[in-house]
C-alpha cells in the first residue's frame, strides 16, 4: 500500500515536475514579510476532467518544524487541481522541502476536498494565474491542458499553505492565549524553535470533548471566567500534570515568540488528511478503524431502546473556538442501556458531517455527553433549511465577537430539549471524535428526523464556518443499528 503510493507519487512527480524541475520556473504571486507564494507556470495543465492542475509553493523565510519527521522545512509545494468554472480547488499532493531541491517528505492527499476560493485572498490570485489562458503561440489545446494541470497543482499547494499561514498569523495577531499544548507538549520536540514564521499555537477548545479530560462543561470560577476559560475548557487530551498552569504563563506572550506548531484545520496543509501526522497524540486520526463521521447505510432495523433525554432549561455559554460555535451547558443528561451521560456541550457543523444513505444535510448539531467513567456519547441532530429555530436563534443572538472568549448571558437560558425532533428514533454505531485527537470508543446516536433552521440562520453560521467538516471515514467492519 505504502509502496504503491510511493511509486505512484514518484510517477506523478516525474510527470508533473519534469518540465520545470529545479527552481527556474517559479513565478512569485505574492510576497510578504516571512514568506512568498510562487507558482510554476510551466506546470499548469488541464486534466481529463477539464480541470486545471498546477504546482505552487510557499517559501518561508524561516524553517518550520515538521511534526511528522521532526525535520525542518522551509518550502511547501503543492499540486492542486483547480476548477476554473466553480472557483474551487483541491490538493492532490504536497511536498515539504528543507531547502530548494532538498525534499524532506512528500505526501499524497487521499481525500481531496473541493475548497471554494474566496476573492481577495491569495488563493484567488493563484486561481487567476492558473486559470488565465497561457500566453504565446502554444496556446493549443494540448499545451493549455498541461499548463492547467500544473497550475492546479501549484495553486493547491499554495492555497493550502496560505490558508494555514493566514490562519496562524491571524491567530497571532489576535493574541489568542497560548494553550497548554504549545508550551507543555511541544517543548518535548524540536518543534519549539521560536523561529518559525507560522505560529500556530492553538488555544482552541476541542469540539468534542475528549474522554479522559476532566473538561469542559464546568464553569471556571467567576474570577477566571472571562479570560482563561477557553484555555481551561480545552478538552485537550494531554494529561500533563498541570496544563492549566502551563497555559497560564503564556497568554501574555505574543504568539510570535511561541513555539511553532501547525494546528489542525479543515483545509490546507493541516487539513484532515494530515491530522494523524500533526502530532503523536493525533495518530488515531490516521490509523483508527472506527473513525467518524461515516455515511450511515445498511443499518439493521431493530427495536432500539429509546434514549431517555433529561434535558433541562439552563444557563449557557457560547464560544467560537476557531473550529465551530460551541455551547456549554450544565444539568442535562441522557440515559441509555443503564448508563447515564451528562451533556457537556453541543456545537455545529456545516454541512452535516454524517451522511445518511449518501444524503447530506445543511448542518448538524452534535451534543456531546460523557458518563461518569469517561465514556462519550454524541447525539447528532441533523438540521435542514426550513423554518426558524428558536433555540438556535438564542445562540446566534449571543455569538461571541471574538474567538476563544466566552459569552455568558447573565439572564438568558436555553431549553436544549427544543433541539430534539419529535421522533426520537435513531441510528447508532461506534465511532470517534470527528476532530483531533479522533479518540475512538464514542457511542454515536444520530437522530433520524432532521430539525429545521431558517435560511437566515444557516447564512449566519456560514459567515463564520462555511465548511467545518471532516470527510467521511471508512466503515471497516462496523455494525450500524437503527430504530425501526
Ligand atoms: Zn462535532
Amino acid at each position: 500500500m505504502m509502496l504503491r503510493h510511493r511509486l505512484h507519487l514518484l510517477c506523478l512527480l516525474a510527470i508533473v515536475s519534469a518540465p520545470t524541475s529545479a527552481s527556474g520556473a517559479w513565478q512569485t504571486v505574492s510576497s510578504e514579510p516571512g514568506k512568498r507564494v510562487e507558482i510554476d507556470r510551466g506546470s499548469i495543465r488541464k486534466d481529463d476532467g477539464g480541470k486545471t492542475l498546477a504546482l505552487g509553493r510557499v517559501v518561508l523565510d524561516k524553517p518550520i518544524v515538521d511534526a511528522k519527521t521532526a525535520g525542518n522545512y522551509r518550502i511547501v509545494q503543492a499540486l492542486n487541481r483547480y476548477d476554473c468554472q466553480t472557483r474551487t480547488y483541491s490538493t492532490v499532493k504536497r511536498g515539504y522541502y528543507k531547502a530548494e531541491g532538498e525534499l524532506l517528505r512528500e505526501e499524497e492527499v487521499r481525500v481531496q476536498i473541493e475548497t471554494p476560493i474566496r476573492s481577495g485572498m491569495i488563493d484567488d490570485k493563484l486561481l487567476r494565474e492558473v486559470c488565465r489562458p497561457k500566453p504565446g503561440p502554444e496556446a493549443g489545446a494540448a499545451a493549455s491542458r498541461t499548463v492547467d494541470k500544473v497550475n492546479e497543482a501549484a495553486s493547491e499547494l499554495r492555497k493550502a499553505n496560505e490558508a494555514l499561514i493566514q490562519k496562524e498569523i491571524k491567530r497571532a495577531n489576535m493574541q489568542t492565549p497560548v494553550t497548554e499544548k504549545s508550551v507543555a507538549v511541544e517543548k518535548s520536540t524540536p518543534a519549539s524553535k521560536p523561529t518559525a514564521p507560522v505560529v500556530s499555537v492553538v488555544p482552541t477548545p476541542v469540539e468534542e470533548a475528549a474522554p479522559h479530560t476532566p473538561v469542559t462543561a464546568h464553569r471556571p470560577p467567576p474570577a477566571a471566567r472571562k479570560r482563561s476559560s477557553p484555555a481551561r475548557t480545552h478538552a485537550r487530551v494531554n494529561p500533563p500534570a498541570n496544563p492549566v498552569t502551563a497555559t497560564r504563563q503564556s497568554p501574555e506572550k505574543p504568539l510570535v515568540t511561541s513555539p511553532a506548531e501547525i494546528h489542525w484545520a479543515y483545509d490546507g496543509a493541516a487539513g484532515p488528511e494530515q491530522w494523524g501526522h500533526l502530532k503523536a497524540d493525533y495518530a488515531t486520526c490516521a490509523t483508527g478503524r472506527r473513525q467518524s463521521p461515516i455515511d450511515i447505510r445498511d443499518g439493521l432495523p431493530v427495536d432500539l431502546e429509546p434514549i431517555q433525554f433529561t434535558y433541562r432549561p439552563s444557563p449557557f455559554r457560547v464560544i467560537d473556538n476557531g473550529h465551530t460555535i460551541q455551547v456549554n451547558v450544565d444539568g442535562s443528561r441522557i440515559t441509555l442501556l443503564g448508563t447515564s451521560y451528562e451533556l457537556i456541550q453541543f456545537h455545529f457543523h456545516r454541512p452535516a458531517e454524517e451522511r445518511v444513505n449518501g444524503q447530506t444535510f445543511d448542518m448538524v448539531a452534535h451534543l456531546v455527553h460523557r458518563s461518569e467513567d469517561g465514556k462519550l456519547a454524541v447525539v447528532a441532530v441533523l438540521l435542514e433549511k426550513g423554518s426558524e429555530h428558536p433555540l438556535i436563534q438564542t445562540i446566534w443572538n449571543h455569538l461571541p465577537l471574538e474567538k476563544n472568549e466566552y459569552v455568558t448571558p447573565p439572564e438568558a437560558q436555553i431549553d436544549i430539549a427544543q433541539l430534539l425532533p419529535a421522533d426520537r428514533r435513531y441510528y447508532t454505531y461506534m465511532g470517534s471524535l470527528t476532530t483531533p485527537p479522533c479518540t475512538e470508543g464514542v457511542l454515536w446516536l444520530v437522530l433520524k428526523q432532521p430539525q429545521q433552521l431558517s435560511p437566515e440562520q444557516l447564512a449566519i453560521f456560514s459567515r463564520l464556518y462555511r465548511h467545518n467538516v471532516r470527510p467521511i471515514q471508512p466503515m471497516f467492519s462496523r455494525l450500524i443499528k437503527e430504530s425501526r
